[in-house]
């Protein structure tokens, strides 16, 4: 048996439980998690705003432990390896967008924390094509929040296109405390946008390396060439448009948001783009873990027991984190 932190139904804490350790099938391999992260999606999990979750559930798609068992199939990873599981849990290989390079919007996944069991507990399994190998210069609970907000973010980033020089982050939390360091050290000039009036976390930013920081209803002191928003906000696609340069890209990173007011046509004109970032593919983790061992990043994190998962989510949730919660178990 392992301890767990269950969700047995929607917008209920979650509760620890004795459950039985999974077993792996002859793909995944059997994981004894070290730490896992606490995302924004666990929270809509939880909240309700993604409404085809398993229950009950184990939340949490940041995991970073050490394989204990290996299904029969595999081959690639050995016992007592050190690896981290993601949000895109499974996917088909066969479907259309399989097939053309697309697996982030495979048409039969599995997310990891959703439809999948995840880390919020001792044990988890995973399947083997899907476990990263992470940089060693990463500690456990600073490698879990590079799970997903490092890799969403990641993806975020590459998706507003090449040639930029001024970039808005909007919401400057656990993604954007890690891609603001990947684009300052790719020279970019960054302005980050906070909930109004929240001083501190303009702070962190500047402190990050961002060279302006203000509330997200202001104009920067320059047009940005794109914009990256990582606040479940649909407000601010409009604030972001108003701030960007002709051409200029806006790519959402969140997998909810509320819903985006109505807008006049001109926001958009000038060949601005709005898009939306779903799910990840392998070779981001790829490039992402190749990129970042070689260009460290500091992540900042909160950690937590196990058991005080449901302080992390409200901490979460009220925005009193500074970077990432991790659970450490
Ligand atoms: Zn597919
Ligand atoms: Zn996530």
């Amino acid at each position: 048996m392992m301890q767990a932190m269950l969700l047995k139904e929607q917008k209920k804490p979650l509760k620890l439980c004795e459950v039985p350790i999974p077993r792996p099938n002859a793909e995944q391999v059997l994981i004894r998690v070290h730490a896992c992260g606490v995302c924004r999606t666990d929270l809509h999990v939880f909240d309700g705003d993604l409404t085809e979750p398993k229950l009950p559930l184990i939340l949490g798609h940041e995991i970073v432990g050490e394989i204990v068992e290996v299904g029969e199939n595999v081959r690639d990873l050995k016992m007592g390896e050190r690896v981290g599981v993601p949000w895109l849990g499974f996917t088909d290989g066969t479907c259309r967008y399989c097939q053309r390079g697309m697996e982030n919007l495979c048409e039969n996944p599995l997310f990891t924390g959703y439809t999948m069991d995840g880390g919020f507990a001792e044990y988890t399994v995973a399947y083997q094509r899907y476990c990263f190998r992470l940089p060693e210069s990463y500690g456990d609970v600073e490698a879990a929040p590079l799970l997903c907000a490092g890799l969403i973010g990641y993806r975020t980033y590459h998706l507003a296109g090449e040639g930029i020089e001024n970039l808005g982050i909007y919401g400057f939390g656990a993604a954007a405390h890690i891609i603001a360091q990947v684009a300052k050290q790719q020279g970019k000039h960054i302005y980050a946008f906070t909930r109004p009036g929240d001083k501190d976390a303009q702070e962190f930013a500047l402190r990050l390396g961002a060279d302006w920081a203000g509330d997200s209803d202001s104009m920067p002191p320059i047009l940005l060439d794109a914009a990256l928003l990582f606040a479940p906000v649909g407000d601010l696609i409009v604030h972001a448009l108003r701030a960007t340069v002709r051409g200029g890209v806006v790519v959402s990173g969140g997998i909810h948001m509320s819903d985006i007011p109505s807008f006049p046509y001109h926001l958009l004109w000038e060949e601005r783009v709005i898009r939306s970032v779903a799910n990840l593919t392998r070779q981001d983790g790829i490039e992402f873990f190749n990129l970042i061992a070689n260009n460290p990043v500091k992540t900042e994190v909160e950690s937590f027991p196990l058991e005080h998962a449901n302080e992390a989510l409200d901490k979460l949730r009220r925005g009193e984190l500074q970077g990432a919660a991790v659970l450490v178990i």
